[in-house]
C-alpha cells in the first residue's frame, strides 16, 4: 500500500505533534489510513480531492469525526456535506 499522496502535507499531523495526548490516535490513523487498507474511506482525503486540501479542517478525523476534546461544530456546511451520516 503507498502512502497517501496527503501524506506529507496532511496539517493534522503538524497541528497536533507536540501533544502527547494525541500521540496514539494519530499513530493509529496513519497505519489504518494514511498507510493502510483503509487509506480510500478517509474523510480528509474526501474532502481533499473535492474542495482542494486548504479546505480541510485540521481536526477532522479521518473517520469524520472530530479531534478529541475538539468539535466540528465551525466545519463550513460543503465540508458537513462530505461527511459520513450518523
Ligand atoms: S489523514 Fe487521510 S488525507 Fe491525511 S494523509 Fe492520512 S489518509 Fe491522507
Amino acid at each position: 500500500m503507498s502512502d497517501c499522496p496527503y501524506y506529507t502535507t496532511c496539517n493534522m499531523f503538524k497541528e497536533y505533534a507536540n501533544d502527547k495526548t494525541k500521540e496514539a490516535p494519530l499513530f493509529i490513523f496513519s497505519n489504518l489510513y494514511c498507510k493502510g487498507p483503509s487509506q480510500a474511506k478517509c474523510i480528509r482525503k474526501k474532502v481533499a480531492d473535492s474542495l482542494g486540501q486548504e479546505s480541510v479542517p485540521v481536526n477532522l478525523l479521518p473517520n469524520g469525526q472530530a479531534m478529541i476534546g475538539t468539535k466540528g461544530d465551525g466545519w463550513p456546511e460543503d465540508v458537513k456535506k462530505l461527511l459520513p451520516k450518523a
